[in-house]
């Protein structure tokens, strides 16, 4: 049982909750004037059967006891679990033997790495990197204060000057290779992964060397810039270079500005911009963000001007959008800016050239949807066609829809209709659609989508047609007939939680099946066992009406008094019935309204009779498979609330919660893999 859960059992929401709004009994739930926004008509609902609470009116909102008191009181989720712990008398910091012995192990690379970082410096100041030193300070422009600052080095060519140095210290092959400083290759032979190379150390929020970056010296050295690899400490996606040095700047001036390379970031220090953070090479990702929208009201992002660049802006701005509206409605305001550098320069070359300059791009950066209209425009060929600017418009609204701004989003669809000589109304119309897609999907995080939809995405695969016979005329005259879409209830449920209830509730017995796999899979770890293993439970799914009807079913097979179906339609709360039917709709007919204009009476007679069979075919390996998703779905999601958390440990200085979270990290991760084995064993592959 989780700290979050075990609070969850011992404090009932609704004495919670009581403190902060006038609940009055409403049927099986409790309503009253949501405590977060005016109102006069009470439209916030607090659910004592499901633990939950949610506001149906402006916050649009919803969730748990721990994210009420977080939002009640403006705590973080650490916060909230230390309260809330309190107020229980949950212990919220537990170490495991296990855990122990992963914080030593940190301590010990970490150790390590502020060696390594301590021996390349004094490589670099020492009579063996005089030349090295000399290009440092003449052709990178950097001074000494900041090649101390920020611990430069050098490594020395060869191949075990570190190690043997590390080894001297009694660390260990194993170790150094471990920690993402040497390599051992097939043969088993260990040697330094970094030579002949400057030496840059990456440090994490609170200035502990993770790893390194490491600049090729010698023209014939490939690739020119080399990271450590993913270690225990390191995690790319989660760094932000420069971080611990700027943080304090950020917060002052409210802003951060993104640069790619840490050659760049360093180079923005050392002329005095120290609110420069940089990424580590790849697309910004969601973490980083959350990082930055702690302190940070403006986002700038300043990435290379190549094409290469723009790419890689783009993706950081869906990112950007996915991150701010899955968590945030985009009610952050956070604003996210371009930098565009004229003359195809890098920051670090502008900034030593003419700070003066920088600073001026910097506050002069252009608010996203002016950047990306102005870039979609220039790719857009002078006679495009009609579908051709219908793709840019709709490619541009989602993000013009992030700003909260009316006035600002009315700007800029004016802007885009003139451009694209598209009618306002009907980018209007768009955008309405975006918003309401968006709301629907809140509070769920709403990862980046592929292109490409795939079923456990949320959408059902593709029909395959070449599988059926080809169409012959009947009385539809062997057209393809366009069938409205099947009634669904308002809000769209997640496609993947929809089928795995549909099967349980048709036969309960397949949930036993998905819990014999977890357990196996946990392989008897009670960490695993009592955590991301448990049994198929209520967190598997993210949408509150489904996680009510899963309550319902799971209490209907505890009980021996009626037909699991039957006692679900009893005791479910009567404003959840649609939403069982439709789940109840059968698949099969859906598929089977939609082509059978295609079918010859043949094919439909077929189908018809098959179809019965089909009903009766035991879904224990379909609901296995499904289930896994779900829970991987699921372990994701959590991941990231648990990665926030370690980051507020982190920033708080406490240890024991951060090695805690990054237990309950690995624990997840751990699980994950063993899932998406057993997906992989199961024939089928889990995307990212
Ligand atoms: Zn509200």
């Amino acid at each position: 049982m989780s700290v979050a859960d075990e609070i969850k059992a011992r404090l009932n929401i609704v004495d919670y909750v009581q403190q902060f709004a006038q609940l009055k009994r409403a049927g099986k739930t409790y309503k009253a004037c949501c405590p977060f926004h005016n109102e006069r008509t009470p439209s916030f609902v607090v659910n004592p059967d499901t633990q939950s609470w949610r506001c149906f009116g402006a916050c649009a909102e919803g969730g748990d006891v721990i994210s009420f008191a977080m939002k009640r009181h403006g705590w973080s989720f650490s916060e909230a679990l230390a309260e809330l712990g309190k107020l229980t008398g949950v212990e919220v910091r537990r170490q495991t033997p296990e855990q122990k012995a992963e914080q030593d192990q940190h301590e010990v690379l970490r150790g390590l790495l502020q060696s390594a970082a301590d021996a390349y410096h004094e490589g670099l100041i020492g009579a063996m990197g005089r030349d090295v030193l000399a290009y440092a300070t003449g052709k990178r422009g950097l001074t000494a204060a900041t090649i101390s600052q920020f611990k430069i080095g050098y490594a020395l060519p060869g191949w075990t000057h570190l190690l043997d140095y590390l080894t001297q210290l009694g660390y260990t092959p194993d170790q150094a290779v471990e920690s993402g400083m040497a390599i051992r290759n097939d043969e088993g032979r260990v040697y330094d992964r970094f030579r002949n190379r400057l030496m840059i150390p990456i440090r994490d929020e609170r200035g502990r060397v993770i790893g390194f970056g490491a600049r090729a010296l010698a023209a014939e050295d490939n690739p020119k810039y080399l990271n450590s690899p993913q270690t225990p400490l390191f995690d790319k996606s989660k760094t932000l270079f420069g971080f611990d040095m700027a943080k304090s700047a950020i917060r002052d001036s409210e802003t951060a500005v993104i640069v790619e390379g840490y050659m760049d970031a360093i180079q923005a220090h050392q002329a005095g911009f120290a609110n420069v953070v940089a990424q580590m090479g790849t697309a910004m990702t969601d973490t980083q963000i959350r990082t930055l929208t702690r302190t940070a009201k403006r986002i700038v992002l300043a990435l290379d001007a190549d094409a290469a660049g723009q790419n890689a802006t783009r993706r950081s701005l869906e990112t950007a959008r996915a991150a701010l509206q899955a968590d945030f409605g985009g009610r952050l305001g956070v604003d996210i800016r371009i930098l565009s550098i004229p003359g195809a320069k890098d920051p670090d070359d502008l900034i030593r050239e003419t700070p003066d300059q920088w600073a001026a791009l910097v506050a002069g950066a252009q608010p996203v949807a002016d950047w990306l209209i102005a870039m979609e425009m220039a790719e857009l060929p002078p006679n495009a066609s009609i579908q051709e600017r219908e793709a840019v418009a709709r490619r541009v609204l989602p993000l013009l829809t992030v700003s909260e701004d009316n006035l600002y989003q009315r700007d800029n669809l004016q802007k885009l209709s003139l451009r694209l000589k598209l009618p306002e109304r009907e980018l209007l119309d768009w955008a309405a659609e975006q918003t309401r897609i968006e709301k629907a999907r809140q509070p769920r995080p709403a990862p980046p989508r592929p292109a490409a939809p795939t079923f456990h995405d949320g959408e059902p695969p593709p029909l395959d047609l070449s599988t059926l016979t080809p169409p012959e005329p009947d009385e539809n005259g062997g057209a393809v007939v366009e069938l409205p879409a099947p009634r669904r209830s308002a809000v769209p449920f997640p496609e993947l939680e929809q089928q795995c209830l549909r099967i349980l509730l048709r036969q309960p017995t397949t949930l036993y099946a998905v819990n014999r796999t977890l357990r196996a899979l946990a392989e008897n770890d009670r960490l695993l066992l009592d955590g991301p293993l448990t049994d198929l439970c209520l967190e598997d799914f993210s949408h509150s009406d489904l996680r009510a009807i899963m309550q319902v079913f799971l209490d209907a097979i505890q009980q021996v008094d009626a037909e699991p179906l039957d006692y679900l339609r009893q005791q479910i709360d009567p404003s959840l019935q649609p939403h069982l039917d439709a789940i109840l709709t059968d698949d099969a007919l859906v598929v089977y309204n939609r082509v059978r204009g295609m079918m010859s009476a043949d094919l439909r007679f077929v189908w018809q009779n098959n179809q019965r069979v089909l009903m009766s075919v035991d879904g224990s390996a379909e609901l296995v498979e499904k289930a896994l998703y779900l829970r991987g779905n699921r372990l994701k999601r959590e991941r990231e609330i648990l990665s926030l958390m370690q980051v507020d440990a982190a920033a708080g200085q406490d240890d024991n919660a951060n090695v805690f979270y990054t237990q309950q990290i690995i624990l997840s991760k751990t699980a994950k893999q063993r899932i998406d084995a057993e997906l992989g064993r199961l024939g089928t592959v889990q995307r990212e």
